[in-house]
């Protein structure tokens, strides 16, 4: 039996990673997998912060430059996170895991706003909890927000 040489950790997951082999979308073997190696953690009693880029689906900078307005772009990118946070926390649960998704843009129909003490809370009860959205800002990136 493994032990754990962290109590909390907070693993930020890029949308290309989450793209596998494919570049764009989502690869749900790679999900899987990840979702495994994260059981193993909860298991053994470390505390799982996830948070999600999206760059497998819109990259504010990248995609929209020269099209649209930067800050309409950037939203669009979160939006994208904000899938990537859906599908992987689907995928976690099919894993057994008790999870919960915070948007750092308020989503209230599937996810909760991001509350720092109540993020706190969630995984001082076991649950994993998947950030989407970064920062809730344009010009930033989810790197910033991890
Ligand atoms: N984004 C943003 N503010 C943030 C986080 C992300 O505007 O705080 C937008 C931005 O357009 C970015 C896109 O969301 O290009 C996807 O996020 P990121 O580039 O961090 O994803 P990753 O490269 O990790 O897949």
């Amino acid at each position: 039996m493994s032990t754990a040489k962290y109590k909390r950790v907070l693993i930020k997951i890029s949308g290309e990673a989450l793209a596998g082999g494919k570049g764009s979308g989502l690869d749900f073997e790679v999900l899987s997998r990840l979702s495994g190696v994260i059981k193993k953690c909860v298991d053994i009693g470390v505390q799982v912060g996830i948070v999600v880029g999206g760059g497998n689906i819109w990259r504010g900078v990248k995609d929209g430059a020269g099209k649209i307005d930067r800050a309409r772009s950037d939203h669009m990118g979160m939006l994208g996170t904000a899938i990537n946070a859906l599908a992987l926390a689907d995928v976690l649960e099919q894993h057994d895991l008790d999870v919960r998704v915070q948007t750092a843009i308020e989503m209230s129909a599937f996810a909760e706003p991001y509350i720092r003490l109540k993020a706190i809370s969630h995984l001082n009860k076991g649950r994993v909890v998947v950030f989407g959205c970064g920062t809730g800002s344009p010009y930033m990136s989810t790197d910033t927000a991890a």
